[in-house]
């Protein structure tokens, strides 16, 4: 058996039970194949994949919050400090009902990935709870916020592990978070991103995963000789990442027919309305259905598939495995030409080979979601060296580096003989980068 079969083999032994953890492992190793097996020796003498794979450290805890019923409520709050070969742990915070260690697990893994691929001096982490912000007041929000972060707060640093947002945790929780790691800590520095532009965060950091997506897809359709002009394009979720993404989408003259929540999609066959979403989105935090208010001619489905919609581009922003082999074939046989994943790991394997094979521009999410995470790293570089730095400024350079992320990622690919192949790309790119710091730092 080759290291990487019996690595994936022992990874599925020693952690029963958690699919999306495996599933994110067996994606990486099959790229892995085409640098590990002609060396296999250099790898497994330092063990460099058991050391990969296993975090190198979980901190678990408990968070008690008292709700507005005088209740006391108990949440798990976690944090994994994934890889720090290349720098600082980074990585957001998951507030969803669906959390636990397994899904952590998955998404720290991928971020060390994504972190590496942006070129930046960034290590992987990811932390969250199985709390849920639907249907809270805002008071229980701060009131979970702070509590978790009373217990976080000395595990964390702008040296040590930064923490940032993700589904459940955006610009309101990140400022309860930090308002409580402050008071604290005694500190007012860099060890969060995602903070208000008033008190040290980047400008464009909300945006930046959506705009990020849209400068990555325009790159990879202008490089095939297409463009985004007049192409009618599918986006599930309706959160931070999929409101920005239409935003910048819409300013290169592509048509979004959609948005989605946990409840179900509105289809707007004249395109989807950006001041009625932000509206209540941003403003009332209300549920997409309420899109019909305002718009009575688009259609609200509850039970349908999103990706039965026709559409040119498919851009996946919700959560992850939202899309299986049914969906990509539905998606393929109504023309789709290129998918983007805005969300981690949206598309379950099976679907990601059929998109391959059927000749469809596949960009994986760790090279087409990472500008959220460059820029927070920017946003940690404004935080040290005391200024901040335009709208503008750092637009450009989220511009440059989602361009450059689109080079290592095809080059890479074309390098070892599998052109196209982005997710081949974004895998052996950043393991080159993390596997050569992992062994010039020693068997740690
Ligand atoms: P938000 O919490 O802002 O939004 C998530 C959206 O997806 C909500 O509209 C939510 O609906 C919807 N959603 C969640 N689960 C489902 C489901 N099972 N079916 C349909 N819709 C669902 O999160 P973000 O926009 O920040 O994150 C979206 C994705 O992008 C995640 O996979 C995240 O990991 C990834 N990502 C985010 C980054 C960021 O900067 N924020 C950076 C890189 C990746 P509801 O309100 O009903 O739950």
């Amino acid at each position: 058996m080759s290291y990487v079969d019996e690595v994936y083999r022992r990874t599925v032994e020693d952690n029963p039970g958690e699919f999306e953890f495996h599933q994110a492992v067996r994606e990486i190793l099959e790229s892995l194949k085409l640098v590990i097996d002609s060396d296999e020796k250099k790898y497994r003498d330092v063990s460099l994949l058991e050391r990969l794979i296993e975090p190198e450290r979980i901190i678990s805890f408990r968070v008690p919050w008292v709700d507005d019923r005088g209740h006391l409520q108990i949440n798990k709050g976690y944090r994994i400090q994934y890889n720090s070969a290349i720098g600082p742990y980074k990585g957001g915070l998951r507030f969803h009902s669906s959390v636990n260690l397994n899904l952590l697990k998955f998404v720290g893994f991928e971020q060390t990935f994504k972190n590496a691929l942006t070129g930046l001096p960034i290590g992987g982490a990811k932390g969250g709870s199985n709390f849920d912000r639907k249907g809270k007041s805002d008071r229980e929000i701060m009131a979970f916020c702070q509590s978790f972060m009373s217990e976080l707060f000395k595990y964390i640093g702008d040296d040590l592990d930064i923490l940032g947002g993700d589904i459940g945790a955006g610009a309101r929780e990140i400022g309860y978070l930090f308002g409580q790691y402050k008071r604290l800590a005694g500190l007012h520095c860099g060890a969060m991103t995602g903070k208000g532009p008033s008190f040290g965060g980047s400008p464009i950091r909300t945006q930046a995963t959506g705009y990020g997506l849209v400068y990555m897809l325009e790159n990879l359709l202008r490089r095939h000789g297409k463009g985004l002009d007049g192409k009618v394009v599918v986006i599930s979720g309706a959160g931070s990442v999929a409101v920005h993404t239409i935003e910048k989408i819409q300013q290169y003259g592509a048509k979004v027919v959609t948005l989605s929540d946990s409840d179900g999609y509105i289809y707007d066959k004249d395109g989807i309305r950006l001041d009625v979403v932000k509206q209540i989105k941003e403003v009332r935090r209300g549920r997409i259905k309420e899109y019909l208010d305002e718009v009575p001619s688009a259609i609200y489905e509850e039970k349908k598939s999103i990706w039965d919609i026709p559409c040119h581009i498919a851009l996946p922003c919700a959560t992850q495995n939202e899309i299986n082999l049914n969906a990509a074939k539905t998606l393929v046989r109504n023309g789709c030409i290129a998918l983007a994943e805005g969300a981690n790991m949206p598309c379950d394997q099976e679907a990601t080979e059929f998109f391959q094979q059927s000749g469809v521009l596949f960009m994986p999410g760790k090279a087409a979601n990472g500008g959220g995470v460059a820029v927070s790293t920017l946003e940690m570089r404004q935080n040290s060296m005391r200024t901040s730095w335009t709208f503008d400024e750092v637009d450009g350079q989220l511009h440059k580096i989602m361009s450059e992320i689109y080079d290592k990622t095809s080059d890479t690919a074309e390098r070892y003989g599998v052109k196209g192949n982005f997710v081949a790309g974004a895998n052996i790119a950043a393991f080159e980068k993390i596997a050569e710091a992992m062994m010039a730092q020693g068997f740690v």
